[in-house]
């Protein structure tokens, strides 16, 4: 770590890139931020057929040294289940947890893929999110040609959920909705709550660019609202528009998440400390930051408050 003193302010350049300004009485400072009891629920890691920053091991230990209660790791791909039993076995004092992504590398809608992730050892495959990167609404809102996987077909789901959705119920996971259109998003919820789903996540509600009429239809039938960092680290999205958001539809209907991991982005806990500054230098009670960070993850993953 190197100091130096610039304009009367003291920067602190930290090896590796990240530069902080510390002033005394300004804005609260990333560096004093407490992440104890934080839980991630969206964090990208090696290996993966994508650069990352950090392997399993290495996000595993780095969070556990902030003091976080836990980590959800998310591969497009492959399955995580046997790599959150993998670190855990490695990485004392943090939970966590991996799940499946229904994209086409595990075959899609496939109920197969769940059904054996919950039978893995360690039993902390928790969260199955539908298709991502290879959801149709994804693929085609960008005009593009690839192949996708369909989780509505003549405005209804396709027959392979009602498996999918009795699979999560039956064994208490989270269904997250990937990157399903806000249209699609609504429908799902009903069709997997029929099915005994419980809980249910909006992956980064916002970057399917709902209504916020939409947004508020999703949080009256009780799904949780992810709203991530790396959208706001690459300006996709403001802290002023999550926060009259937030304002408008409380903070017991969002969750924090990170997001992180990508080769260039900052670490998970970096962009953490830097949201919770953000929306406290916003507003925000820490009360408010609480429950999204907190409480609402632990809630999903059937932890204790
Ligand atoms: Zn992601």
């Amino acid at each position: 770590m190197i100091h130096a003193r610039v304009n009367g302010v003291m920067l602190t350049l930290v090896l590796g890139g990240a530069l902080a300004v510390s002033a005394r009485g300004g804005p609260a400072q990333d560096q004093e931020v407490s992440l104890a009891g934080a839980i991630d629920f969206h964090v990208h890691s090696g290996p993966d057929s994508r650069p990352r920053s950090v392997n399993d091991l290495e996000v595993a230990r780095m969070t556990q040294r902030a003091g976080m209660r836990g980590i959800v790791l998310k591969n497009h791909f492959t399955m995580t289940a046997d790599r959150a039993a993998l670190a855990m076995g490695q990485v004392e004092g943090i939970e966590i947890f991996g799940g499946v992504v229904l994209n086409r590398a595990v075959g899609g809608i496939n109920p197969e893929a769940v059904r054996q992730m919950v039978q893995f050892a360690g039993g902390l495959g928790k969260v199955v999110w539908l298709p991502t990167f290879d959801a149709e609404y994804y693929v085609t809102a960008q005009g593009g040609s690839d192949p996708f996987v369909s989780v509505m077909r003549d405005g209804k789901p396709v027959p392979e959920l009602a498996e999918i959705f009795t699979l999560v119920a039956e064994n208490d996971l989270v269904l997250a909705m990937g990157h399903s259109s806000p249209e699609e998003v609504l429908i799902l919820i009903d069709e997997a709550r029929r099915h005994g789903v419980e809980q249910i996540l909006v992956t980064h509600v916002f970057s399917q660019r709902p209504s916020r009429v939409q947004v508020q239809q999703m949080a009256d039938a009780s799904a949780l609202l992810e709203i991530d960092w790396y959208a706001v680290h690459l300006g996709n999205q403001t802290i002023d528009f999550y926060v009259s958001a937030i304002r408008e539809i409380g903070a017991e209907h969002f969750v924090m998440s990170s997001d992180l991991g990508q080769a260039t982005s900052p670490s998970h806990v970096e962009g953490l400390r830097s949201y919770i500054t953000a929306f406290r230098n916003a507003g925000l009670t820490d009360d408010q930051i609480d429950l999204m960070l907190r409480r609402n993850p632990a809630r999903l993953l059937g932890l204790e408050p």
